[in-house]
């Protein structure tokens, strides 16, 4: 039998077929090709990357571990593993390293869904929850948000004798809303053993102090929850892909069962231990991301527009013709992020970036608006 290369897609299970794909920020360089500019001229606050870049400490770690490139990396992660549990103070057999905490979530997904299970996750939420949930094949249940934020009492009541996972995002992503903690709390206590929850707190480093999540001291209290952060946000690592889980042991077992022997690379497990060392560097990050909330958020209300209070290091808002209007920002090199696919599409999300950058994308902005008027 000979298949013509149309058909070929239907080799892969329906469930596969179904997936929509990703669609991330643009990058600099595509953007700069499409519309003839200049890479210097493009403001890219579209991918919620930190602004200030890495840390010195990470950049001297970086070159380093530059030298010893052709040897594999250590496949366990040792002296990173170190450096987090001592950090978060949790036990070394509790964390999972990734390939970025996209990975985590992957990990948790296939190490625990099979096709007759059910996932939960929350309508307007990360888009790889359904992406990590389609590809072992399990149900995607998306449940209504409320105000544009997870509805839990909803989430708990669309639990089943299928559901096998939870996944939770907060803050959320690309809504920036946040949970309370006696929420979370409350509805941890309210979700049977059985279901794990995938609590992602990618911007946590982005909270203030009063906000801060605690939920690694509940490990002890609630064995069915894994914890994942990032270094790609508030650490700047995003282009090194690394993050991490943390979990009960038996459930770190799991995972790292259907982990990929070698999916952190040297210089990213470096990277991240400096980064851990440098409480300064993440200081700096979340005081210019107030500050930049503070220009973005007095600039919409300045012009008029409407945005969903955010805890993390993004905010979207809505205009009119937003997908007209993103056009528009790309045609003069300013670089959001449409949420379309999120179903806002009323809605355009943009990153806190320098006082420049945030000045530059609202003067557009506020042209744009003008003009179309
Ligand atoms: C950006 C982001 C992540 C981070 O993904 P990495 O794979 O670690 O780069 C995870 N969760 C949410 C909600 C995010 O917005």
């Amino acid at each position: 039998m000979s298949l013509s290369s149309c058909d070929l897609s239907s080799l892969a299970p329906d469930y596969i077929r179904a997936i929509a794909p990703y669609q991330g920020g643009k990058p600099i360089a595509e953007l700069a090709r499409e519309m003839g500019l200049q890479v210097e001229q493009i403001v890219k606050l579209a991918s919620n990357e930190n602004p200030l870049g890495i840390s010195p400490k990470a950049d001297f770690a970086i070159q380093e571990a530059l030298l010893d490139i052709a040897r594999y990396p250590d496949g366990n992660s040792y002296l990173l593993r170190e450096a987090v549990s001592q950090k978060f103070n949790v036990a070394s057999n509790q964390i999972v390293f990734g390939n970025g905490s996209n990975d985590i979530l992957e990990l948790a997904a296939r190490a625990f869904l099979s096709p007759d299970c059910e996932a939960i996750y929350s309508q307007h939420a990360f888009a790889v929850y359904p992406l990590v949930t389609q590809a072992t094949g399990a149900r995607g249940v998306v449940v209504p948000a409320k105000n544009f934020a997870h509805d839990l009492p909803a989430m708990l009541a669309a639990i089943t004798s299928k559901t096998r996972m939870i996944f939770v995002a907060n803050p959320n992503n690309p809504t920036g809303t946040l949970l309370g903690k006696d929420e979370l709390f409350t509805f941890l206590q309210q979700v049977p053993k059985q279901v794990l929850v995938v609590l992602d707190e990618a911007y946590d480093e982005y909270l203030s102090l009063a906000n801060k999540s605690q939920a690694i001291h509940w490990l002890d209290q609630f064995d069915n929850l894994i914890i994942s952060r990032t270094f790609s946000k508030a650490y700047g690592l995003a282009g090194l892909r690394i993050g991490f889980g943390l979990c009960h042991a038996s459930i770190a077992d799991m995972m790292n069962r259907v982990r990929q022997p070698f999916n952190v690379n040297s210089i990213a497990q470096a990277a991240a231990v400096a980064s851990l060392s440098d409480d300064d560097f993440v200081e700096r990050s979340y005081a210019l991301n107030q500050a930049g909330m503070l220009q973005l958020t007095q600039g919409f209300n300045k012009l008029g527009i409407e945005y969903i209070p955010s805890f993390a290091n993004f905010i979207s808002f809505t205009v009119k013709n937003a997908s007209a209007v993103n056009q528009q920002l790309l045609q003069n090199g300013v670089i959001v992020r449409p949420i379309a696919n999120y179903e806002m599409p009323d809605y355009l999300r943009v990153s806190i970036g320098l006082f420049t950058e945030n000045a530059r994308f609202l003067e557009v902005l506020e042209h744009i608006l003008k003009s179309n008027g």
